[in-house]
């Protein structure tokens, strides 16, 4: 048996993420992963990109905690690279949102109109802008967006990151363990959750955070919690570009591009609900190499050379699950990231951090407490 004070279920960015900080804070954390190294799943299977304006409709608070996880990201890059001399590949040169024909361009434009009317910086470009400043993407649209605010990370590196500035916290990972269930204890007239239990190992903590991603409800079943959190597959298609790759994001409705380096681009992604399914199909790495094409009409001298599918962690309501389980004590959650893992991932170990050691977040988190799934 190992005895420790917090237990993390999960090495992804969300479980890496809150025990680097809670690590720092001087507690003792395990971190326990079924894979043989961290970002094995969606984590490691992401595009990068910190993108809060482009998929936002209008003003909520989920756009709140994304802006404020996209503003933290450039104090994490600069942190993760001094700690580990791993550079994250932190780029702040924006995202091109094209629209396909004239009732998307006429969407796009109702979006421009609010968010530039709430201080985000956004730009309409006509065709004849588009044409001088990115010769390189089809010109056969009627307008577009472009977000100054929207930043990439290069998701291997920064994952590495993170794993070696966990490590130089002393985080404990136990690798190769998948965390079959929780055992709980009662607690002066409560019930607590005392330990996660793996194949062979029982991890005793005082605290319990399951950061397991899509597979977090198949843990809290142990305990008679049904977590609706659902898998949806993203399949993406790696690519390089010899001349002229692009140095910044490249969106329409049906896929987009985010540069690596060397000329690597990531294609991305389809959006399937599909189980625990996280194989690739011709139909979906057609698609997304498809809309890559029509977007950079160059791509057409190039083929793909890697492609993979993740499954994100989605909730009913597309928001994450953030907070202390309801009705048992000592057990935390965060999951539910769906398509904004990477981004909020910081802000997320930030807050659950100041949450586990003070009781308090430090900001509203009512929209996200597990509260409103189970209870
Ligand atoms: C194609 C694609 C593109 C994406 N692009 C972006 C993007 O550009 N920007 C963005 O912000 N987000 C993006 N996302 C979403 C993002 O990847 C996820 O929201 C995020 O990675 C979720 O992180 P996580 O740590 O919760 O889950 P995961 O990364 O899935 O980590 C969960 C970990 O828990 C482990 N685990 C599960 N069950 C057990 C168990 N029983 N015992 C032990 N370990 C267990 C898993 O092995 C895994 O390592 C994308 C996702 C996909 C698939």
């Amino acid at each position: 048996m190992v005895e420790t004070q917090t237990a993390v279920v999960g090495a992804g960015i969300i479980g890496m993420a809150t025990a680097l900080e809670l690590a720092r804070t001087g507690r003792v954390v395990h971190v326990v992963e079924r894979a043989p190294s961290p970002g094995a799943e969606a984590s490691g299977a992401a595009a990068g990109m910190l993108a809060p304006q482009h998929e936002a409709d209008g003003p909520s608070p989920f756009l709140e905690l994304c802006l404020e996880a996209r503003d933290l990201w450039l104090e994490v890059a600069r942190d993760l690279l001094s700690t580990t001399g791993i550079d994250p590949g932190h780029h702040t040169d924006g995202l091109l949102h094209l629209a396909l024909d004239a009732s998307e361009w006429a969407a796009l434009q109702r979006r421009s109109t609010w968010q530039s009317g709430v201080g985000l910086p956004v730009e309409e470009l006509l065709p004849a802008e588009i044409r001088r400043r990115f010769p390189a993407v089809t010109q056969e649209i009627p307008g577009a967006l472009f977000y100054h605010g929207d930043h990439y990370i290069h998701t291997t590196h920064s994952l590495e990151a993170y794993y070696a500035a966990c490590r130089a916290a002393d985080v404990h990972f136990i690798f190769g363990r998948e965390v079959t269930a929780l055992r709980t204890e009662p607690d002066s007239g409560a019930v607590r959750v005392a330990a996660v239990q793996t194949d062979g190992l029982e991890i005793a903590a005082e605290t319990t955070l399951l950061a397991a991603g899509a597979w977090t409800g198949q843990i809290t079943e142990s305990i008679g919690y049904r977590l609706p959190v659902e898998p949806v597959r993203g399949q993406a298609v790696l690519t390089t570009m010899k001349d002229d790759p692009p140095e910044y994001i490249l969106s329409c409705t049906d896929g987009y591009i985010v540069p690596r380096e060397g000329g690597e681009i990531f294609i991305g992604a389809t959006s399937e609900r599909v189980g625990f399914d996280r194989s690739t199909t011709e139909e979906g790495v057609q698609s997304v190499w498809k809309a890559a094409q029509w977007i950079l009409p160059s791509l057409k001298e190039c083929r793909p050379s890697q492609s993979w599918a993740g499954l994100r962690p989605g909730s009913p309501d597309d928001l994450p699950i953030i907070g202390p389980a309801p009705g048992v004590r000592d057990l935390w959650l965060a999951t539910g990231h769906y398509r904004n893992g990477l981004l909020l991932g910081p802000l997320t170990g930030l807050l659950l951090c100041r949450w586990m050691t003070t009781g308090e977040p430090g900001r509203d988190m009512t929209p996200f407490l597990p509260d409103r799934f189970v209870g």
